[in-house]
């Protein structure tokens, strides 16, 4: 597991960081940036993951990062609306 990503990749639902985004993050998510992983709550799995920022004024909720800051590929493709091509 030592793979180091040059850049971020947005893989199904989930973000893979890249080797400097994953080195910034903090373990917990009570403050800086943090990659949040969301489960269902009926079956436990994890369903999709996002980084977020917690600071200044909104150090409480935080903020979805959409961008990397240092490799600046998109890390929020995933959490856009689906469109539903018309059958
Ligand atoms: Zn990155």
């Amino acid at each position: 597991m030592s793979v180091k990503n040059e850049k971020c990749v947005v893989d199904g639902e989930f973000v893979q960081p890249c080797w400097v985004l994953s080195e910034v993050l903090e373990p917990t998510q009570r403050k800086g940036i943090s990659l949040v992983n969301y489960s269902d709550l009926t079956t436990g799995k994890q369903t999709r993951s996002t980084v977020i920022v917690k600071s200044g004024k909104h150090s409480k909720c935080g903020i979805i990062l959409h961008n990397c800051p240092f490799c600046r590929e998109n890390i929020s493709k995933h959490l856009e609306p689906k469109i539903h091509e018309p059958e």
